[in-house]
């Protein structure tokens, strides 16, 4: 896939930029640069990259800003480069729509393997579950059927359950806010009681996860959501 996959650097410290851009470049993809949202933003309808990786502080405009704008026309794939570390600000971002986060400093490879999973995400949303089934170590779900087997063994889930597990399969290497699940699955938001989403992830662990501290599939971002494992 790498090749004429394209990303869309938006940072405006050029030392960051330099390294990201070579780097990408090195591993095979087409880089555009820009160093403002302006800029950012004309890039982005001109050339339709097929990743963007956002800094949230540049000169003329908030990155949140940026994402909100992107999000009324594409899905294209959002990772925030952000050397802003407070929870309330990832979250945020993800609750504008960017796909992923990652905190600066960070290690090359942690970012790559972002990528990656941001270009699987896309080619699994072009298959759009056509099989109508999850598939993967011990777990299968159909959808069809809305049965689920731990090692081959039916087991039963509540309503509330099944949607949550439904919801994080098919958003699977992304995380989603504790607001957005709540959202999602209640119909409204949650505002800053997630005990009762706690409670609901917890049983669903308690009976697709066979190793209670070393989680397969359902993963915890500490403060913001849950991610389901990518492969
Ligand atoms: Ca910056």
């Amino acid at each position: 896939m790498v090749g004429d996959f394209k990303v869309l650097i938006i940072e405006d410290d050029k030392y960051i930029s330099n390294f990201l851009s070579l780097s990408l470049k090195n591993s095979g993809y087409e880089v555009f640069v820009s160093p403002d949202a302006t800029d950012g933003l004309f890039i982005f309808s001109s050339y339709h990259p097929d990743l963007i990786l956002l800094d949230l502080g540049l000169p003329d405009m908030d990155g949140l800003e940026i994402i909100k704008e992107i999000r009324l026309t594409s899905e294209v794939p959002i990772i925030v480069v952000s050397a802003r570390t407070q929870e309330k600000e990832k979250i945020e971002a993800l609750d504008f729509g960017a796909s992923d986060y990652i905190t600066k400093p960070f290690h090359l490879g942690e970012l790559m393997a972002r990528i990656r999973v941001a270009e699987r995400s896309l080619s699994r949303s072009l298959r759009e579950y056509e099989d109508n089934k999850y598939e993967n170590d011990y777990l299968i779900v159909d959808f069809e059927k809305r049965r689920v087997f731990v090692d081959g063994e039916e087991i039963h889930l509540t309503p509330i359950e099944y949607k949550l597990l439904h919801l994080l399969i098919t958003n699977q290497g992304k995380v989603l806010t504790h607001n957005y699940i709540i959202k999602q699955i209640w119909g409204y938001e949650g505002g800053s009681d997630t005990k009762g989403l706690r409670v609901f992830m917890a049983n669903l662990r308690r009976k697709i996860e066979k190793d209670s501290s070393n989680h397969r599939f359902i993963m915890t971002e500490v403060g913001v959501g849950y991610r389901f494992a990518d492969e």
